[in-house]
């Protein structure tokens, strides 16, 4: 085998694998909690070290240890990795078919190292087994809901190993004679072989790109967004508007912001208490997010004052969702345990070419003023 002893290669595998459980055990530590799947990923990567070593025992132990149990330690390594995808893409189905379909596969296996020592059975029923739990993992990936490169660089690695297992799997099946470990020397037997310790080792890169990429979106989500009410933070909804702006000016589109304020929101603080008022401001956000559309951006200015900014919007549409945000809050039903309460919102629209992001602001809040002066709980226009 390309001038390597099966057990020099089995040797290499156990090696990876070690590494791999390693580095999964050991960056767990620095990874928030509500990255999950890590520690699984190198459970799953140790079982598959000791069914790597069992290999090697051969000509020492009873085959109860030197192949039953290894043939039955590598599927249950990729099981693990299947539960691991599934906490890390944060999936609802456990995968208990997979074990079931392992417990089944225990006892074929056992009739074929046991009771018939049929060589190519064993090869059949580990190598069709295994084929499916590498499926099935490609598959777990593919149902992420956001899939960037190192999810699809990871799914094709799943995907290629399990197209390697499949064929192993049928030229087994068509092989004509007795096949034994001696004589078993074909192509493809040399690349399932040699390929398994470096898809191992790609799975886990692929598995460690998508735990950083996640780590870093979040990273990024939380220096962007208040963490109490999810809109945008004050800093970063500027560098949006003055972007957009420079934007609307070069296609000639309109640009419009809404500036928000709750009304008599002392009073709520006073009367309920903090933590209510707490609970409001988060009600506010998520109602208000739900009338916008996609391309709107709403951000946290201060306390319970938000700002709006809506691209490609005149003045009339503008107007128009600032009275549906208004008249939504206006008009809840007190379902949620929350207080009743309102919103005053002043409405601004880039119009003049010298507009700048603080003229802007700054005609949505005397816009603001002048709504709470009139009696607040509606809608003014600059
Ligand atoms: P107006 O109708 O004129 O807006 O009256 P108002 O009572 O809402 O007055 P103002 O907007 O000045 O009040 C803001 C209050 O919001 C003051 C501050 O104690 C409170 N506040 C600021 N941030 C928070 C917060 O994160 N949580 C809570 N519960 N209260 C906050
Ligand atoms: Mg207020
Ligand atoms: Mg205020």
């Amino acid at each position: 085998m390309l001038g390597i002893d099966a057990n020099s290669f089995i040797i290499i595998s156990a090696a990876f694998g070690l590494l791999c459980a390693f580095l999964f055990f050991s960056i767990r530590v620095g990874f928030p909690k509500t990255i999950t799947g890590l520690a699984q990923w190198g459970w799953g990567c140790l079982l598959m070290v000791v069914g790597a070593v069992g290999f090697t025992t051969r000509d020492h132990l009873p085959v109860l240890f030197s192949s039953y149990l290894p043939n039955l330690l590598i599927p249950a390594g990729v099981i693990f990795m299947h539960y691991s995808l599934g906490l890390f893409g944060k999936l609802a189905s456990s995968g208990r078919l997979l074990v079931a379909l392992l417990c089944v596969a225990s006892l074929a296996l056992a009739w074929v190292t046991f009771v018939v020592d049929d060589y190519r059975g064993r090869v059949i029923v580990v190598s069709s087994l295994l084929t499916v739990l590498f499926a099935a993992c490609g598959r777990r990936i593919y149902c992420y809901r956001v899939k960037r490169f190192p999810e699809w660089f990871t799914c094709a690695i799943y995907a290629a190993t399990a197209c390697v297992m499949a064929t192993r799997c049928i030229s087994v099946l068509l092989y004509d004679g007795t096949l034994t470990l001696q004589n078993d020397t074909s192509a493809i037997h040399d690349i399932y072989f040699t390929s398994f310790p470096f898809s191992l080792v790609a799975m886990s890169l692929g598995f460690l790109m998508m735990a950083n990429r996640e780590l870093q979106s979040r990273l990024e989500a939380q220096a962007l967004h208040d963490p109490m009410s999810g809109a945008y933070r004050r800093d970063a909804l500027l560098e949006m508007i003055q972007r957009e702006i420079a934007a609307s000016r070069r296609h000639r589109k309109p640009l419009s912001i809404l500036m928000m304020d709750l009304d008599n929101f002392k009073a709520i603080n006073d009367t309920l208490g903090h933590l209510v008022g707490d609970q409001v401001i988060v009600d506010f956000a998520a109602q208000a997010t739900r009338l916008l559309r996609t391309q709107d951006v709403i951000g946290r200015f201060g306390g319970e004052e938000f700002v709006v900014m809506l691209p490609h919007t005149g003045l009339d549409a503008a107007l128009a969702t600032a009275e549906r945000i208004r008249s939504r809050i206006a008009e809840a039903d007190g379902t949620a345990d929350l207080p009743l309460y309102t919103v005053s919102i002043g409405v601004a629209c880039l119009d003049r070419a010298d507009a700048d992001t603080l003229s802007l602001l700054d005609a949505a809040d005397k816009a603001l003023y002048a709504a709470k002066r009139s009696g607040k709980n509606r809608v003014v226009a600059a």
